[in-house]
């Protein structure tokens, strides 16, 4: 008997009609002969409002705390979605992480998953139950709480689609399935009917909302399909699947806007064995996320210019260790600009088509955009704006690689 693991996203289950339309869609693959597991995340905008209310009482809270806070939210809808299935008629179970066994290191608030218990799943399952299980949560070894991380329900769900060898991961939320840009910042994005998994994690980690970047990397590591849709229609969304010859012929898939990045620039650093190990180690204690590393040597070798990108909320901080170990270094001069976006264009066809540089950066120019950070690597090509240019420097590229038009017409 297949499985299928469908997960809604918190505005799919923002209201009790919305609660018992997923419920209904739910019965319909039970009914059609499928074991169902359903994954929720917490209804509307509950998971804001927690860390909104977590804030209003303190500005530096414990992260195990937070994590107590933020996992009621996805414990709200579990019982809420089995109460809707009862009500229908069928049989269902609500779990948490907890009860499940979805084991977890012990990062509070960004924990990755370990390993995930078959038993619970498998006894409900053969029972002929609905089972729903609580996204975004699981315990650690000695049973605290932990979250995965902002929108991490998909990762959640595709993780039970491994484990469990679903035929497929359907991630159910408020957009018809992955466009060519978010179509709330880009009115001409149009959906994509097949994208593969490579090009998926990299518009994930290049900051497209639509899919927890986690969640692909169990896609595409156990090779189970993700179909994204939308959880109130019956048309078909977008298959995020592996790469087939044929999606090499189109150049670029998508573009993504990352807001809320700083750009760091060390200038006048001595070009010497060690100095980068150091500034990296001294940033990595103080646990922050670099990306985008780029150095430049100059003045005969002797010199070089290093610059990364953090998130805005690091910015200060991240400039504050580099400032201090400056002058141990001997690194001339530290510059933080925090007001800064970065733009990506990712697709598989980036190997086998010439000149997405050239079109990239023409497309700016012709803005009037000045480009900051480059950084490349195979499908994906990256550069840092003024966040004032963002939207523009999106909508332009957009535009530029003909992404509003059906696939084939867009070769560079
Ligand atoms: P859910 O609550 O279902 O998890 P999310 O808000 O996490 O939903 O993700 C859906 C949102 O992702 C959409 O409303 C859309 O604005 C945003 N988004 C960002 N980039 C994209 C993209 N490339 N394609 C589709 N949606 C995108
Ligand atoms: N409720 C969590 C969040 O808002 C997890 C999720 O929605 O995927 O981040
Ligand atoms: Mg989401």
């Amino acid at each position: 008997m297949s499985l299928i693991v469908q997960k809604f996203g918190g505005t799919s289950l923002a209201d009790a009609e919305k609660i018992h339309r997923a419920a209904r869609r739910a019965i319909r693959s039970k009914l059609g002969g499928q074991r169902v597991v359903i994954v929720v995340s917490a209804m509307g905008k509950t998971t804001d409002q927690l860390i909104a209310l977590s804030a209003a009482i303190s500005s530096d809270p414990p992260k195990r705390e937070l994590d107590m806070l933020l996992a009621t939210g996805e414990q709200v809808s579990i019982a809420l979605m089995a109460m809707a299935i009862h009500a229908a008629g069928h049989e269902a179970i609500s779990l948490t992480g907890a009860q499940l066994g979805l084991v977890t290191d012990s990062m509070h608030t960004r924990a990755r998953i370990q390993r995930i218990s078959r038993d619970r799943l498998d006894r409900e399952l053969d029972a002929g139950k609905i089972v729903i299980v609580a996204g975004f949560q699981g315990i650690d070894s000695s049973g605290e709480l932990t979250t995965l991380g902002r929108g991490a329900s998909d990762t959640t769900a595709a993780a039970l689609a491994a484990t469990l060898g679903a035929e497929i991961c359907e991630i159910n939320t408020d957009v018809d399935g992955v466009y060519t840009a978010d179509p709330r910042r880009v009115p001409l994005a149009r959906k994509i009917d097949e994208i593969s998994y490579d090009e998926m994690l990299e518009l994930a980690a290049a900051g497209a909302g639509v899919m927890h970047s986690r969640a692909i990397e169990f896609g595409k590591k156990y090779n189970v399909p993700i179909h994204v849709r939308n959880s109130l229609t019956d048309e078909k969304g977008t298959m995020v699947m592996a790469e087939t010859p044929g999606m090499e012929a189109v150049s670029v898939r998508g573009v993504t806007l990352r807001e809320g990045v700083a750009a760091i620039s060390l200038s006048g650093v001595p070009s010497k064995s060690g100095v980068a190990a150091k500034i990296f180690r001294a940033v990595a204690e103080r646990d922050v996320l670099v990306d985008d590393i780029v150095q430049s040597i100059y003045d005969n070798r002797r010199l070089a210019h290093v610059a990364f990108v953090v998130a805005a909320e690091d910015a200060e901080e991240t400039g504050a260790v580099c400032r201090t170990i400056a002058a141990d270094l001997g690194i001339e001069r530290v510059e933080v600009e925090a007001d800064v976006s970065k733009l990506s264009v990712v697709g598989v066809g980036m190997r086998s088509h010439s000149g997405i540089a050239a079109k990239m950066f023409d497309a700016l120019a012709a803005k009037g955009i000045n480009i900051q950070n480059i950084s490349t690597s195979e499908i994906v090509l990256s550069c840092v704006v003024r966040s004032k240019d963002g939207l523009a420097a999106l909508q332009a590229l957009h535009a530029a690689f003909d992404l509003d038009k059906p696939p084939t017409t867009h070769e560079v």
